[in-house]
C-alpha cells in the first residue's frame, strides 16, 4: 500500500467508526475534517495515476497553487502521519540511505518514502525556506540533492522587528515565480488565485482566532487532543473550502460547549501549555482530561501566527494595506523559532501568560535544532515571573513507543501533574486572608 491508499484506508475506517458508534465526547465536526482528508488522498492518488506533476513544498503552499493544476507534497505532514510500525521501517531505510537518523522524526522520515519512487509520487521541483525550522530545509535540500531535482530556498532573516525586512523577502518571492515557470512544465503564476486563497485563509485564521479566545476561557471548551493537533491549511487541500468550513463548524461547536460551562476535561481543575511537540499515538490526552487538567494552547512556531494574527488584510502592523505578495512575505515571516532564541523564549512565556498556564510542559524532540539550550532559560523565567513549574521531557514523537518508554513517559507525566497540583494549592492558600 503507497502512503496514499494507507491514508485512504484508515480515513475509510475512522468514518465507518463514527457511522456505526459515534462518540459524544469527541466533536461532531470530525467527521468533516475525516472526510475532507479521505476526499484529498483519493484525488493525490488519482493525479500521481494521471501522470500530473507534483511540486515538493516545505513551505508556501498557498502560492504554489497559483501556478495551475499540480498535485503538491507536503512531506513533514505526511511524516507526521506515519504510523509507529511504519515510522520505524523508515528509520531503517533512512540508514540504508546513507543519512543519520539523528535529526527528529518528521523532518527525516519522509526521506525513504520520497525517494523510492513506489509509495510517493517523485517531486518535480521543492521549494523550501530557512527562518522557521532549519531541519526541515535541510532535509528538503537533501530529498533535491538525493532526486536530482531543482529546487529553491528561500531566504527569511532572523532579526527582529521581521517587518523591516519585507522587501527583501517579496523580492526572493518574484525569483520563486520566475524559478517555478522556468523549470514546472505548463506553471504560469496566476494572481487572482493568490486573492481567492488569501481571503479563504482570512476566513480559516478569523475561525483559528476565536478558536484560541475561547481557549483562554475557564472551563476550557477543548480537548486537549483536539488541541494537540497543527491546524491544516486550507490551501494544502484539493477542496480547500470544506477545510476552511470545518474550523468554522468546530468554532460554532465551541461557542456551544462554552454558553453550556461544557468541558471533556469535567471540572477544570488546572491548566497546562504544551509546547514543541509530543509522543503521538499514546493516550496521554485523555489521562490529562481524566485528571480534570486543560491543555489550552501548544505552542509551536507557527501557532503565535495562526492563532493570535495578524490576520490577512490586517493594515495595522504596516500602517497601510499590502498587495498580495507582500501578504504572502509577511505569513512567511514570522514564526516563533525563526528568530533569535530571545523569540521563541518571548513568545513562549506569553503564551503561559495568555493561557493562563499552571505549569509547561516543554517536549523537546531528538535533533530538534531550533529549541536546543533554550528551555532552561525559559524554565527560570517562569519560575522566577510566574511562579510555574517546567517540564523538559526529551523524547521522539513517533517513535519509541515500547511499553517501557510510554511507562516512564507516563510516570514523568504523572509526577509532574502532581507537582503542578501542589504548586497550584500552596499559592491559593497563600493568597487567602489569615
Ligand atoms: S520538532 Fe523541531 S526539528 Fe522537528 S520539525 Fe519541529 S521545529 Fe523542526
Amino acid at each position: 500500500m503507497n502512503v496514499f491508499e494507507a491514508e485512504i484506508a484508515k480515513y475509510e475506517r475512522r468514518l465507518e467508526k463514527i457511522e456505526r458508534n459515534p462518540n459524544p465526547n469527541m466533536a461532531a465536526s470530525n467527521k468533516l475534517l475525516y472526510q475532507v482528508q479521505l476526499e484529498d488522498n483519493r484525488e493525490h492518488l488519482r493525479a500521481w495515476r494521471e501522470g500530473k506533476d507534483f511540486v515538493g513544498v516545505a513551505t508556501g503552499g498557498m502560492l504554489m497553487r497559483c501556478f495551475g493544476d499540480f498535485g503538491r507534497l507536503n512531506l513533514v505532514r505526511i511524516a507526521d502521519r506515519l504510523a509507529t510500525g511504519r515510522a520505524e521501517q523508515c528509520v531503517d531505510m533512512v540508514g540504508a540511505l546513507g543519512l543519520p537518523d539523528y535529526a527528529c522524526d518528521r523532518t527525516v522520515l519522509f526521506l525513504p518514502l520520497a525517494t523510492a519512487g513506489d509509495d510517493l509520487p517523485k517531486p518535480r521541483i521543492i521549494v523550501s525556506r530557512t527562518g522557521a525550522c532549519e531541519v526541515v530545509n535541510d532535509t528538503h535540500r537533501t530529498l533535491a540533492h538525493l532526486l536530482g531535482v531543482p529546487v529553491f530556498t528561500v531566504d527569511i532573516p532572523l532579526g527582529d522587528p521581521d517587518q523591516e525586512n519585507l522587501a527583501y523577502v517579496v523580492k526572493q518571492l518574484e525569483a520563486l515565480i520566475e524559478f517555478v515557470e522556468t523549470h514546472l512544465p505548463g506553471a504560469r503564476f496566476n494572481e487572482s488565485k493568490l486573492r481567492e486563497y488569501q481571503e479563504l485563509g482570512r476566513r480559516w485564521r478569523a475561525a483559528l482566532h476565536d478558536i484560541g479566545e475561547m481557549r483562554k476561557l475557564i472551563p476550557c471548551p477543548e480537548h486537549p487532543r483536539d488541541v494537540f493537533r497543527e491546524p491544516l491549511f486550507p490551501e494544502e487541500f484539493t477542496n480547500s473550502p470544506l477545510i476552511v468550513k470545518y474550523y468554522e463548524d468546530f468554532r460554532d461547536e465551541l461557542r456551544g460547549r462554552v454558553a453550556r460551562r461544557w468541558s471533556p476535561v469535567g471540572e477544570e481543575r488546572l491548566r497546562i501549555v504544551w509546547a514543541i511537540t509530543g509522543p503521538y499515538g499514546s493516550n496521554i490526552w485523555d489521562y490529562l482530561a481524566k485528571r480534570g487538567v486543560a491543555v489550552p494552547f501548544w505552542h509551536y512556531g507557527g501557532s503565535k501566527r495562526n492563532f493570535l494574527g495578524p490576520n490577512f488584510g490586517d493594515t495595522e502592523e504596516y500602517g497601510r494595506k499590502l498587495s498580495p505578495l507582500e501578504e504572502e512575505a509577511r505569513m512567511w515571516m514570522y514564526n516563533s523559532w525563526g528568530g533569535g532564541g530571545e523569540r521563541w523564549i518571548g513568545d513562549t512565556i506569553n503564551a503561559c501568560r495568555e493561557f493562563r498556564a499552571d505549569g509547561l510542559v516543554l517536549f523537546e524532540q531528538t535533533g530538534c535544532l531550533p529549541v536546543v539550550g533554550l528551555g532552561h532559560v525559559i524554565a527560570g523565567r517562569l519560575e522566577q515571573q510566574m511562579h510555574i513549574p517546567v517540564w523538559r521531557i526529551e523524547g521522539r514523537q513517533l517513535l519509541g513507543r515500547s511499553e517501557g518508554v510510554e511507562a516512564q513517559f507516563m510516570a514523568g507525566l504523572e509526577e509532574f501533574v502532581d507537582l503542578c497540583f501542589q504548586r497550584k494549592e500552596a499559592a491559593l492558600l497563600r493568597s487567602q486572608p489569615s
